[in-house]
C-alpha cells in the first residue's frame, strides 16, 4: 500500500502528508520532506502537529477532528523545520476512510494565498479522482440521481460519468443489479435515520451486462432546515474479491456437502452441488457424464439440461462429441456459437440438436481411469461465462470428483466388507467378531449352535464370560494379544456351553486396524476338540489301565501258578507215594488227608476265580432261603475251626460274642454266600495274625445284621484299607510276610454283600490288628420261634417294619446311587442284575417297591414288569429312565409302571416319587 501510495503520491508534484486520524504521521513525500527538514524515519515517529508551532497545535488537532471527509479545509500556519526555521505554509486537510491527507504550499506573499489554495484543491481533488475508488455524490431519490462522479467510473462500469450524471442516459439505479436495488435503500434509509455512515455491498451490471460488485460507503448530509440535501461517498468495484470469496464458499461447501454424505444418491447430491455453483455462476443448465470407454458411452450422473438429455440420445458416435473432446483432452474448454459451429465446419464434432450460445465443459478426473465431463451450458442468457468462470468449475469439478471417487471406495469397500461377513457368518466353524476389549460384537449361527445360547443374549458380552474358570493369567494373556497383537494363534481355551458343559476349543484369530495400526476388531474362528480332548484322555486312561490290569495280571499270574502249583505240586508228589504197595497203613492215610486238603486248597482257589468272573460278569445268581442264625453260628463255627487248624493257628483263640436274643431270629438270605464273606475274613484272620486271637461278633441294628470278624494280627495302613477291596490287590510287600493268596477274596465279599444289598468295610490300626465288618440286610426277618401266624401279621405292617425294595439294574453304579439317594428311608435294598434274577426275588420276597432300570440284558423291561405283575400284583413298578432312553417315556406311562424317574435326578425328586408309595 505504502508503495503505491509513495509512487502515486510524488506524481501529484504537491509537498504531501499522510496521517493516521490521530494525527500521526504514516507517510510523507518528498516534497514534504524538504519542506520540513526531516527525514522519513524522523517523520514517522511525530504527529502533525509536532511540526506546528506549539501556539497552533490545539487549534489543529481541533480542525482535523472537525474535518469532514472528502470535504477539504483550508488552514494557515507555521511549520517549524528541523533545523528550528519557521516556515508559514498553507495547509489543505482532507479526510478520507481511515487517513487524513495534509497537502502543503508555501504562502509568503499574502496575495498569493487564494491563487495557492485552488492550486491545490485542484491538485486534490485529481489525486481522489485517481484513487482505486469511485469518488460519487448523489441525490437522495430513488434514482440515486448521480451530481457528481469521479473519472474512476468509466472503467468500473463502462459508462461514462456523463451518462448517468443527472440521470441523462441512464439513472444509477437502473445499474443495480435488481434484486439487490432495495438492499441498498434499506442501508442508505437505516443510516441517515441513525445518523451513521453507511456500508452496503451490490451488484451492478456493467455496459458490457458482465456483473461487478461494489462496496459503497457514503454519508448523507442535511441541510439547516434537516433535509438531506445529497449523499456522498465512495464506491470500491471488490468483484475480484467477491468472486474468490463466493468461489471460495462454494468450494468449501462441495467439499463439506460430500463429506457429509459419502454413499450419496446422484441426483439430490448433484441438485445441491448445482445450487452451490449458482452462487458463483449461472449454473441453470447443469450435466455431469461419465464416459463408459468399453462401450463408448456417455452416461449421465445428473443433468438439469433438457436440451442436452435429448440430444445425448441422439448420438451416434461419441468420440464426435464436445464432451468427448475434453475427455479426450483432460482439458477444460469454453466454447462460444460461432466457435463451436466452427469447429463442426472443420469436421471435429457433430453438431446435435440446438446449439446453446456458450459451451463449457470441465474434466472430471475419477478413479481406475474413469473419465468424466461437468458441463454448463448458456443458450440464451445476456451474461456470458468468462474465462474466470472456467477456472473456477474446474476447481468445482475436482471437489466433486474427489466425491465421486471418495463413494465409489467407500461403496467397494462396503462390499468387500459386506462379502466378508458373509464369508465369516457361513462359515462352518463358529465365528466370532470382537473389539479389543474381548467384547462380543457378532457371532455366526454355528457359534450360536455350537453353545447353546440365543443371539441376544451373547452381543455385548464379554467373550471371557463364557470361558469355564480359565486361570486369570490365561485372560491377561487373551487381553493382551487382542490390544497389542494382531494374530491369535491356535489359543487354547475352555468354553462353557449354556446348558453347562465344557467344551475345549482352539481360537485363532486376527485384527482389523485403524490408520495408526491399532486393533478396531478382532475376528476369530473357534474349534471345537472336545471329542478329541475327551479321546485323548480317554486313551490315556485305558492305556493306563490297561498297563496296571497287565502288571496286576501279571502278578495275579505268577501268585496264581505259584498257588495251583503248591497244592498241585503235593497232590502229585503225594499220589507218586501211594503208588507204593509196601507203604504203612499210617502213612498212606496220612498222605491222602494230605492229598484231599490240597485238593480241597486248589478246589478253594478254582472256585475264587469263577465266582469273580461270574460277580463280573453280572451272573452271580442268589439263593434266598430262611436263614436262622444260631443253625447259622453253629456251622460257621465248625469251618473256621477247620480253617484254623488247617492253617496250623490253633494257638490263636477264638471267641464269639453273640447277643443272646439274636439266637433265634430268622430271615430270608443266601447263606451259603454270606458264609463264604465271613469264612474269607476267618481266613485271612488266621493268615495274618500270629498270636492273641480272633473274635466274631455279631450285632443287630433293626432289619440289618452286623457281623464283625476282629483279629490281633499284623493290621493294614490306612492308605492300604481301600485297596484291597479291588480284585487282585494285596497289601504291599513292604507291610506283610506272606506271598500267598490271590488278592480275590475281598473283592469277591465286597461284591457279594453288595449283590445282597449289604457292604463290607474294614476299620485296622497297623501292627495291632483289623476288623472286617460284614452288614446285611435281614429281609422278612422273623423273630424267635418261627412261627408262620406271626410272621405273616409283622411282614405285612408297613409302619414298624423297614420297607423292602427291589432294585433291578444291570449296573453296579446305578444300583449304588440309588441306595445312595434313598439313604434316609427306612428299607432295606435289594438287588436284582437281571430279568431272571428279578423273577425269583419276586417269587421269593414281598417287595413293598420295585424301581427298573429300562436297561436289561437279558428281557425287555415292559416283559419283565408283566411277569412281575402276575407275580406281585399289587407292589408299585417304578421306572428308571436313563437320558438314553427318554423315548420310552409315552410307552412307560401307558404301561403296567405306577410312575417314572427322570435321570439324573435329584435327592428330593427321587424321595418324593418313591414315598409316594411307601
Ligand atoms: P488274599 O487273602 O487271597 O490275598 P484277599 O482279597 O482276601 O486276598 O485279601 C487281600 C489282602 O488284604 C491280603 O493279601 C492282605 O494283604 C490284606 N488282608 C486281608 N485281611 C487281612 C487281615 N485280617 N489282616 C491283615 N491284612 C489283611
Amino acid at each position: 500500500m505504502e508503495d503505491s501510495l509513495a509512487r502515486f503520491s510524488e506524481k501529484t508534484g504537491v509537498p504531501l502528508i499522510l496521517t493516521g486520524y490521530d494525527l500521526h504521521i504514516l507517510y510523507a513525500n518528498n516534497r514534504a520532506l524538504k519542506v520540513c527538514g526531516y527525514s522519513l524515519p524522523e517523520l514517522k515517529t511525530m504527529r502533525f502537529v509536532d511540526l506546528l508551532d506549539p501556539g497552533q497545535r490545539q487549534e489543529v488537532i481541533n480542525l482535523a477532528g472537525a474535518t469532514d471527509r472528502d470535504q477539504p479545509v483550508a488552514y494557515q500556519g507555521r511549520i517549524i523545520s528541523k533545523n528550528k526555521e519557521i516556515r508559514r505554509v498553507g495547509f489543505l486537510l482532507a479526510k478520507d476512510e481511515q487517513v487524513i491527507f495534509i497537502s502543503l504550499s508555501n504562502i509568503s506573499p499574502a496575495e498569493n494565498i487564494e491563487r495557492e489554495l485552488k492550486e491545490s484543491r485542484r491538485k486534490l481533488m485529481g489525486f481522489l479522482n485517481n484513487l482505486p475508488g469511485i469518488a460519487f455524490r448523489c441525490k437522495y431519490d430513488r434514482h440515486w440521481t448521480m451530481l457528481f462522479l469521479s473519472q474512476t467510473f468509466a472503467s468500473v462500469t463502462g459508462y461514462q460519468p456523463e451518462d448517468i450524471l443527472h440521470n441523462k442516459n441512464k439513472s444509477f439505479s437502473q445499474l443495480i443489479f435488481p434484486e439487490d436495488r432495495s438492499i441498498v435503500h434499506l442501508k442508505v434509509d437505516n443510516a441517515i435515520r441513525t445518523h451513521r455512515q453507511f456500508q452496503v455491498e451490490y451488484r451492478i451490471i456493467r455496459k458490457d451486462n458482465k456483473i461487478s460488485w461494489i462496496f459503497e460507503q457514503g454519508n448523507a448530509w442535511e441541510n439547516k432546515t434537516g433535509n438531506i440535501e445529497y449523499i456522498e461517498g465512495i464506491m470500491i468495484d471488490i468483484t475480484q474479491r467477491k468472486y474468490a470469496e463466493q468461489l471460495q464458499q462454494a468450494v468449501g461447501n462441495i467439499a463439506e456437502l460430500s463429506m457429509e454424505e459419502i454413499e450419496f444418491d446422484n441426483q439430490a447430491y448433484f441438485e445441491r452441488i448445482r445450487q452451490y455453483i449458482s452462487a458463483v455462476m449461472i449454473a441453470d443448465n447443469f450435466s455431469v457424464l461419465q464416459y463408459d470407454e468399453p462401450a463408448n458411452k456417455l452416461h449421465i450422473l445428473f443433468s438439469s439440461d433438457e436440451i442436452l438429455i435429448n440430444d445425448l440420445v441422439s448420438v451416434d458416435d461419441v468420440r464426435r462429441t464436445l464432451s468427448y473432446k475434453v475427455i479426450a483432452d483432460q482439458k477444460p474448454v469454453l466454447f462460444s456459437d460461432k466457435e463451436v459451429i466452427e469447429l463442426a465446419g472443420k469436421d471435429r464434432i457433430n453438431l446435435y440438436g440446438r446449439k446453446g450460445r456458450q459451451w463449457m465443459g470441465v474434466p472430471l478426473r475419477l478413479i481406475h481411469g474413469n473419465k468424466g465431463v461437468v458441463i454448463l451450458q448458456n443458450y440464451d442468457q445476456e451474461r456470458f461465462y468468462t474465462q474466470d468462470d472456467m477456472k473456477a468449475l474446474e476447481l468445482m469439478a475436482h471437489q466433486i470428483a474427489m466425491a465421486i471417487n471418495r463413494r465409489d471406495a467407500v461403496t467397494a469397500l462396503r462390499r468387500r466388507e459386506k462379502y466378508y461377513r458373509n464369508f465369516y457368518m457361513n462359515l462352518p466353524e463358529s465365528y466370532q467378531l470382537m473389539d479389543p476389549n474381548g467384547k462380543l460384537m457378532m457371532v455366526n449361527s454355528k457359534w450360536l449352535e455350537v453353545m447353546g445360547y440365543r443371539k441376544q443374549e451373547v452381543i455385548g458380552k464379554a467373550f471371557d464370560w463364557f470361558w469355564a474358570d480359565e486361570e486369570k493369567t490365561t485372560r491377561d494373556k487373551f487381553l493382551t494379544i487382542l490390544k497389542k497383537q494382531y494374530r491369535l494363534d491356535h489359543f487354547l481355551l475352555k468354553l462353557k456351553t449354556k446348558k453347562g458343559r465344557t467344551l475345549n476349543v482352539i481360537l485363532t484369530g486376527h485384527s482389523e486396524q485403524d490408520m495408526q495400526g491399532k486393533p478396531v476388531k478382532v475376528h476369530a474362528v473357534f474349534a471345537d476338540v472336545t471329542p478329541i480332548k475327551e479321546a485323548e484322555q480317554a486313551m490315556k486312561r485305558a492305556k493306563e489301565k490297561a498297563e496296571e490290569n497287565d502288571m496286576l495280571k501279571s502278578s495275579f499270574l505268577a501268585n496264581m501258578s505259584h498257588e495251583i502249583r503248591s497244592p498241585m505240586n503235593a497232590i502229585l508228589g503225594f499220589s507218586e507215594l501211594l503208588k507204593n504197595n509196601s507203604l504203612p497203613e499210617n502213612r498212606r492215610s496220612q498222605y491222602i488227608n494230605l492229598i484231599l486238603e490240597r485238593g480241597q486248597d486248589l478246589l478253594r482257589i478254582i472256585d475264587d476265580i469263577i465266582d469273580i468272573s461270574k460277580l463280573e460278569a453280572g451272573s452271580m445268581h442268589l439263593n434266598y432261603d430262611t436263614v436262622n442264625l444260631s443253625d447259622f453260628l453253629t456251622d460257621l463255627k465248625m469251618g473256621l475251626l477247620q480253617e484254623r487248624k488247617r492253617q496250623k493257628k490253633d494257638h490263636i483263640a477264638f471267641y464269639a460274642k453273640i447277643d443272646r436274643n439274636l439266637r433265634h431270629i430268622s430271615w430270608k438270605a443266601d447263606k451259603i454266600r454270606i458264609r463264604q464273606i465271613l469264612m474269607n475274613f476267618f481266613s485271612n484272620a488266621f493268615k495274618f495274625t500270629d498270636k492273641g486271637s480272633v473274635t466274631l461278633e455279631v450285632i443287630r441294628h433293626e432289619e440289618v445284621i452286623v457281623f464283625m470278624v476282629h483279629d490281633t494280627g499284623i493290621g493294614i495302613p490306612d492308605d492300604q484299607q481301600e485297596l484291597i477291596f479291588e480284585r487282585f490287590r494285596q497289601v504291599d510287600l513292604k507291610y506283610r510276610s506272606s506271598k500267598s493268596g490271590t488278592g480275590l477274596g475281598l473283592s469277591i465279599s465286597r461284591n457279594l454283600a453288595e449283590n445282597m444289598g449289604g457292604t463290607v468295610s474294614v476299620r485296622s490300626v497297623y501292627g495291632e490288628g483289623s476288623t472286617f465288618i460284614l452288614k446285611l440286610p435281614m429281609l422278612d426277618l422273623k423273630e424267635g420261634e418261627i412261627n408262620e401266624a406271626s410272621a405273616a401279621v409283622t411282614s405285612d405292617n408297613k409302619q414298624d417294619k423297614p420297607a423292602v425294595i427291589l432294585i433291578i439294574s444291570h449296573s453296579n453304579d446305578n444300583f449304588r446311587y440309588l441306595r445312595e439317594m434313598l439313604k434316609g428311608l427306612d428299607a432295606n435294598f435289594c438287588w436284582a442284575r437281571t430279568s431272571e434274577e428279578a423273577q425269583r426275588f419276586a417269587g421269593v420276597l414281598k417287595h413293598d417297591l420295585i424301581l427298573m432300570d429300562m436297561e436289561l440284558p437279558d428281557s425287555s423291561v415292559f416283559y419283565l414288569a408283566g411277569q412281575i405283575r402276575k407275580i406281585q400284583p399289587q407292589v408299585p413298578l417304578i421306572a428308571q429312565l436313563g437320558s438314553g432312553n427318554q423315548n420310552d417315556l409315552q410307552k412307560v406311562k401307558e404301561g403296567v409302571f405306577d410312575d417314572y424317574l427322570k435321570m439324573p435326578t435329584s435327592r428330593p425328586l427321587i424321595n418324593a416319587v418313591v414315598n409316594r408309595f411307601l
